[in-house]
């Protein structure tokens, strides 16, 4: 308060109000043209810059002179006054010197303090040119200093100055418009506590210096150094509408260039998006002069641009007004527009390429040709169901199924008769299943069912059964009527299963299970069916060194004509000579022995073996005898088994017409490769073809008609209790009267015996059983049944008596 009494009072009493006035003006705009300039300075290069960083200091000089001198031409001093020249000269170069180093050291983007700092150096300068400038103003009295006011002149402004140049170097532009403003009470404050520091008394004995300058004489010059503030000033305007003419053009010719461009982009000055293109607008879903003045931030509120990287791609989401989330990738490039540094952001739409992606991770988990899950996909299911198991015991089933019989009607439709009963199936599958199980194709006629929340065994078999009858039911193709049955494995969670791989391993064995108990159900896992596995690989190991080892032996076993007794041929069968346990039955063995890769070589063995057992004994005197040779399944898939058949007959020299190859039901039923063309061509040779195990199977009649078959073998089991049995009797007088029908020599298994025998006479032509001879080793057989070894042994025998008969006498 006590400062501002002599100011308000040497303002209202001592000043000119119109000069005072005119000394705002032209400090006014003085300070807006060199702050403007300035500003322009630290934009320019080269030349251009040295030539507006001079005029900015020579401008900001002069109008802290100018301002000066106005206000002290404003000034009262009632008494008469005038300038000392040559110090008033010296103020203003002083002065320059000084507002020139602060400009200097504030211009451009300097750090804060570095500017602060400028405005102190500009502020001194000021200050200097004002106190100096005082000195040069002579009156005819006393001058003395009010030392408060001097000091608050001083300390006042010089924050204010600081300050000043401080927001004029702002990024912000709300600070940098206060810069001016606040220069201009800097100087102000400066100026008017300054000339109120000043106390003038009235002294005549004090003259004026002869070589100072009136007033009056001053003012012309001050005035023309006005109009050359005006001047700059109007630079500066016609630079500021320059620059932002350029900056309009640019940033259109960008926008023009933006709109070309397939994706969204933005051009943002700081957050702020100052334009944008129509694949950005299109993006967003608003127009583009709403998207203009918007922050970036509404756009994408969990991408701020500082996180954007430069050059690089970044995966962000792009809200629209209605909430709807668009996935996109973003990318910023800093640049420059005319002097501004600018940022564009591209705007990338990533929903094709996720629909892509989605698109392609259903192909690469869905089966093509069923549209249900493939192998891969059932497999993460899987895993995540038994992971779900461990950890919460939520139970499931697994259904293993395998079509039986497919490969056959693959061969007989062709792959795309097979392909839509794949279909068709997998269809029936899905309906019976219902949409809350999981199905899958796993490979050509494997599919699985994942039933989830439920182990129960009963359960699980009545789906089972119920695929199967589905599945059973005829499918239509284009031209024929196909049946296709299915084996199911059942595994029901409730075992310890650790692993994926444990899973699949148990189902696999319940499927196995499944399919060697004659196909078409259902069968649960039990743990023995790991144990039998073992057995498998054991046996299937110890087969293999057997066969190598030459421990796989082949026994004969007769057969005979029921109405003489007399021997007609034999049948074929493997033995195994087990080291340690003795000589093993088929049963033993024969499963593991069919199944795996022996089966060929083995079964081809057998065959020349027999052959040439058979040709022997015909050589020795069995005339027309005729050999039985069981078949496996492998060996009639293979192409060029009739050409082998061939080659093993002209090998032994054996007659087409002494072998007789035994084909089963199964293997008549699966039908496939070219089973049924090379019994045909077998036939064709003169090789004969009998039905085994007849009557056991679901073999059709129609078969009989179909295959090149010229004998039934009536089961074992037929002929067990046929003196008692009503039924098998009418089974066997049945099927005799369907052979002599078709033309089919029937024989009689497993006749043991004279009773079976008497009785089968009237239905079978020959008999095999033990009545007649277990299965023996060849030379047991020729021992038993060759003519020329039985005269040989005769004639040894009587020899031998002759020998005993001598000695005795
Ligand atoms: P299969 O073809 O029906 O052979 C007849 C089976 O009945 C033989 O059993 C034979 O020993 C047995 N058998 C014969 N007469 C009687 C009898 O009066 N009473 C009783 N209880 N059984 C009798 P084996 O040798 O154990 O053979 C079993 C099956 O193994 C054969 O049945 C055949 O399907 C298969 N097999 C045997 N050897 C071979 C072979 O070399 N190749 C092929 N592919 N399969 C063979
Ligand atoms: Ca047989
Ligand atoms: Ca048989």
């Amino acid at each position: 308060m006590m400062m501002i009494q002599p100011i308000v009072t040497c303002l209202q009493n001592q000043h000119d109000a119109g000069l005072l006035l005119l000394a705002a003006l032209v400090c006014t705009i003085g300070v807006y043209g060199a702050l403007s300039v300035q500003d322009h300075t630290s934009r320019a290069k080269g030349q251009a810059r040295i030539r507006l960083m001079m005029t900015s200091l020579v401008t900001a000089g002069c109008t802290a002179w100018a301002t000066h001198m106005i206000a002290l031409l404003a000034f009262d001093p009632d008494m008469p006054a005038a300038f000392e020249p040559i110090q008033t000269v010296l103020s203003l170069i002083l002065g320059m010197i000084g507002i020139g180093a602060g400009l200097l050291v504030a211009t451009g983007r300097q750090r804060r303090p570095r500017r602060a700092g400028g405005g102190v150096l500009l502020g001194a300068g000021v200050v200097v040119l004002h106190y100096f400038g005082q000195t040069a103003y002579v009156v005819r009295g006393r001058v003395e200093w009010d030392a408060g006011l001097v000091a608050f002149s001083v300390l006042a402004s010089l924050p204010l100055f600081a300050l000043s140049l401080l927001l004029a170097g702002e990024r912000n532009r709300t600070f940098r418009v206060a810069a001016a403003p606040l220069l201009l009470l800097a100087i102000a404050i400066l100026h008017i506590s300054g000339m109120a520091a000043l106390r003038l008394t009235y002294d005549p004995r004090i003259a004026l210096p002869h070589w100072s300058i009136s007033p009056q004489l001053l003012a012309p010059v001050v005035a023309a150094i006005c109009i050359g503030l005006f001047g700059v000033a109007l630079l500066s305007v016609k630079l500021t509408l320059d620059a932002k003419a350029r900056v309009r053009e640019d940033q259109q010719r960008l926008g023009e260039l933006a709109n070309l461009a397939v994706e969204g982009l933005a051009v943002c000055e700081e957050e702020t998006i100052v334009s944008a293109n129509e694949g950005l607008a299109r993006l967003a879903g608003q127009p583009r002069d709403k998207l203009a003045g918007q922050n970036l931030s509404t756009l994408l509120p969990s991408t701020p641009l500082a996180d954007i990287p430069e050059g690089e791609e970044l995966d962000a989401a792009l809200v629209r007004p209605d909430e709807q989330v668009v996935p996109v990738r973003v990318l910023r490039r800093t640049f420059q527009v005319g002097a501004e540094t600018r940022a564009v952001i591209a705007f990338r739409d990533q929903r094709e390429r996720l629909r892509v992606e989605e698109k392609i991770r259903t192909l690469a988990y869905t089966d093509s040709l069923t549209g249900l899950a493939n192998r891969e996909w059932f497999n993460t299911m899987l895993s995540a169901r038994v992971a779900h198991f461990k950890e919460t015991g939520r139970p499931f089933t697994l259904l293993l199924i395998d079509l039986d019989g497919f490969k056959s009607i693959n061969d007989s439709c062709g792959h795309a008769g097979g392909d839509e009963v794949l279909r068709a199936v997998a269809e029936r599958l899905v309906a019976v299943a219902g949409p809350e199980y999981e199905t899958a194709r796993l490979s050509g006629d494997e599919f699985a069912v994942l039933i989830t929340d439920r182990a129960d065994p009963l359960d699980a078999s009545s789906v089972a059964e119920q695929i199967i009858r589905r599945i059973e039911e005829p499918i239509l193709l284009r031209e024929q009527i196909v049946h296709v049955s299915a084996s199911i494995g059942i595994l029901p969670s409730e075992q310890n299963h650790a692993t994926v791989e444990q899973v699949l391993m148990n189902a696999d064995l319940a499927l196995y299970d499944a399919k060697a108990n004659g196909r078409g159900h259902g069968r649960l896992f039990r743990q023995d069916l790991r144990h039998a596995a073992l057995a498998r690989v054991d046996t299937a190991v110890e087969l293999q060194s057997a066969w190598q080892d030459g421990d796989l032996e082949v026994y004969y076993q007769p057969q005979v004509r029921l109405a003489d007794g007399a021997l007609t041929g034999a049948e074929a069968l493997i033995r195994w000579n087990y080291p340690y346990r003795g000589i093993l039955s088929p049963a033993a063995f024969l499963p593991v022995l069919e199944a795996g890769p022996l089966a060929v070589p083995v079964g081809d063995w057998i065959l020349r073996s027999a052959c040439r057992q058979a040709a022997h004994w015909r050589a020795a005197g069995l005339r027309d005898f005729r050999i039985g040779v069981n078949l496996f399944a492998a060996q009639l898939r293979s192409p060029h088994f009739p050409e082998l058949v061939r080659e093993a007959l002209d090998q032994a020299g054996l007659p087409a017409d002494g072998l007789e190859l035994e084909v089963t039901e199964n293997i008549l039923l699966r039908n496939e490769g070219d089973t049924l063309r090379h019994l045909a061509s077998l036939r064709g040779l003169g090789v004969g073809i009998a039905f085994d195990d007849f009557g056991t199977g679901y073999a059709s009649l129609t078969m009989l008609k179909e295959i090149a078959i010229t004998r039934l073998k009536v089961d074992r089991s037929f002929v067990l209790d046929v003196e008692t049995s009503r039924k098998d009797q009418a089974i066997i007088e049945a099927i005799a009267t369907m052979a002599k029908g078709c033309d089919l020599a029937v024989t009689a298994e497993g006749v043991e015996t004279a009773e079976q025998a008497r009785f089968m006479e009237a239905y079978a032509i020959e008999a095999q059983g033990y009545l007649f001879g277990r299965p023996m080793t060849a030379t047991m057989f020729e021992e038993q049944f060759c003519p020329a070894t039985q005269v040989a042994r005769q004639l040894q025998r009587s020899n031998r008596e002759a020998i005993q008969v001598r000695q005795t006498a």
